[in-house]
């Protein structure tokens, strides 16, 4: 590999890098929304945001393109509740695409990750975990600091597919040949039933 090569990838690397950071930098508020007063004020964020710049979506067989980016909107919204105490809520909306491989015929296959999620915000992060488990709603721990970034983030890797598939794999062929190889009693496990079945019967004769 000639040293020009090298320098010329490495270039490459560090002027995206700068570039998704400069684009991400369009929305400092992200990395520490001040929760309480977002909601207090009814405020809305919104924006697009490279998908190249979520790290941990650069999972194994994920391929962001670099064109693609995610499109996200905040609200905050403070409820009164019937006691009077004003509860802290958060909606999330986020939305992208995203290529991965299908686990059926191997080929890459577009995905669409839609968030649309409210959260309401405790006092602590005790207090969410406690109630938690009694409560449908997603709780998050109050913070003046918040990392809604990361948030976004976060759902998004959650709205992943658990086993990403085409709904009709195009390559038909792959499709059928692995068909055939699920069909074929060559490639079936015994079952032991059937074998206890085959000893019962001898030891009678
Ligand atoms: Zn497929």
């Amino acid at each position: 590999m000639s040293l020009e090569y090298v320098i010329g990838a490495f270039l490459f690397i560090s002027n995206s890098d700068s570039l998704t950071l400069s684009r991400m930098k369009h929305h400092p508020d992200l990395y520490k929304l001040d929760i309480l007063n977002f909601a207090q004020t009814s405020s809305t964020l919104g924006g697009e945001l490279p998908l190249s710049g979520f790290e941990r979506l650069k999972i194994e067989d994920a391929r962001p393109s670099p064109e693609e980016s995610v499109s996200w909107t905040l609200k905050g919204e403070q409820r009164k509740t019937q006691n009077g105490t004003p509860q802290i809520w958060l909606h999330l909306k986020a939305n992208t695409h995203i290529v991965l491989t299908c686990q059926r015929c191997l080929e890459l296959a577009p995905f669409e990750l839609a968030v649309d999620r409210h959260f309401r915000f405790v006092d602590s992060e005790e207090t969410a975990l406690a109630q938690d488990d009694e409560n449908e709603e997603d709780l998050l721990a109050l913070d003046r600091k918040f990392n809604a970034l990361e948030l976004i983030e976060d759902e998004l890797i959650m709205n992943l597919p658990l086993v990403p598939r085409h709904q009709a794999c195009h390559n038909s062929v792959l499709e059928g040949l692995a068909q055939e190889i699920q069909n074929d009693p060559q490639f079936q496990r015994p079952n032991p039933f059937a074998a206890l079945e085959k000893l019962k019967k001898r030891t009678k004769t």
